[in-house]
């Protein structure tokens, strides 16, 4: 069950803005220690859960994290269309499916959701939710970046690597994001992305529901 962080009443009337949370970054800046803190502080947005052909991190646990499959199981969710978007990163298919949004629409307190994708799930999830909102976590060096991934002790050099040149390529897409976030300090990184979250909430297409029932409930 949700914590009621974000809900309004008008006439008994839940109005609820939904918002779609998509925050990508190349691999190690730090977005997966991001989503934590921001579920946390924003118990209301579902974390979506991906389905994925990698194999599960130590600290990973299945549906939690991730919907750990075989790529024969990927292929088939493809072709029964069961994903509103998928694609190949770093050698893996990754994807989410219809069935994890319908599920947290459906849920009673449930504000929205924080999508953890790469580039080209933004753009696919973009292009059928036009009103979703991309982040994009930047790290404060490519130093550092590579430090962070070798300091992810669950990755091999070869993994490392590859995540690593693939980063530039990722960066490129920098221009598609509505917002950038420098994750150098943790803290203030969060901070910023407080305020993206606080601040589209506010949005007056979220918003106007709310006030046009207040309107009307002024006239009885
Ligand atoms: P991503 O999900 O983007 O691949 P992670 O959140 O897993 O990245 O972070 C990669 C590594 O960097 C982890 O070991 C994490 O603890 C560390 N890390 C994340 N943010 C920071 C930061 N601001 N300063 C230093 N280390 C960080
Ligand atoms: P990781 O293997 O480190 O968990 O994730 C690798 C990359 O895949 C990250 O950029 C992550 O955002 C991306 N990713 C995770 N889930 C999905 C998904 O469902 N769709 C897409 N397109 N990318 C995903």
């Amino acid at each position: 069950m949700f914590s009621q962080d974000t809900t309004w009443y008008a006439d008994g009337v839940m109005v609820d803005p939904f918002l779609l949370l998509i925050l990508s970054s190349p691999s190690g800046a730090g977005k997966t220690t991001l989503t934590r803190k921001l579920q946390e502080r924003f118990p209301a947005l579902r974390f979506s859960v991906s389905h994925t052909t990698r194999k599960p991190r130590s600290n990973e646990n299945h549906a939690r994290d991730y919907h750990f499959i075989d790529r024969k199981d990927f292929d088939e969710l493809v072709e029964r269309e069961a994903f509103v978007e998928w694609a190949e990163v770093h050698g893996n298919c990754y994807g989410t499916s219809h069935a994890e949004i319908e599920r947290a629409r459906s849920e009673p307190g449930c504000a929205g959701m924080i999508f953890d994708i790469d580039y080209q799930g933004a753009r696919q999830i973009r292009a059928k939710q036009p009103d979703a909102v991309a982040v994009f976590i930047l790290p404060p060096s490519m130093i550092e970046l590579e430090r962070r991934l070798r300091g992810r002790a669950s990755e091999t050099e070869d993994v490392v690597k590859r995540r690593f040149e693939a980063a530039k390529v990722e960066i490129e897409h920098y221009g598609f994001f509505d917002y950038l976030v420098v994750n150098d300090d943790v803290d203030t990184a969060f901070n910023h992305l407080e305020g993206i979250v606080l601040a589209e909430r506010s949005r007056r297409f979220r918003r106007a529901d709310l006030a046009e029932r207040l309107l009307r409930a002024g006239k009885l």
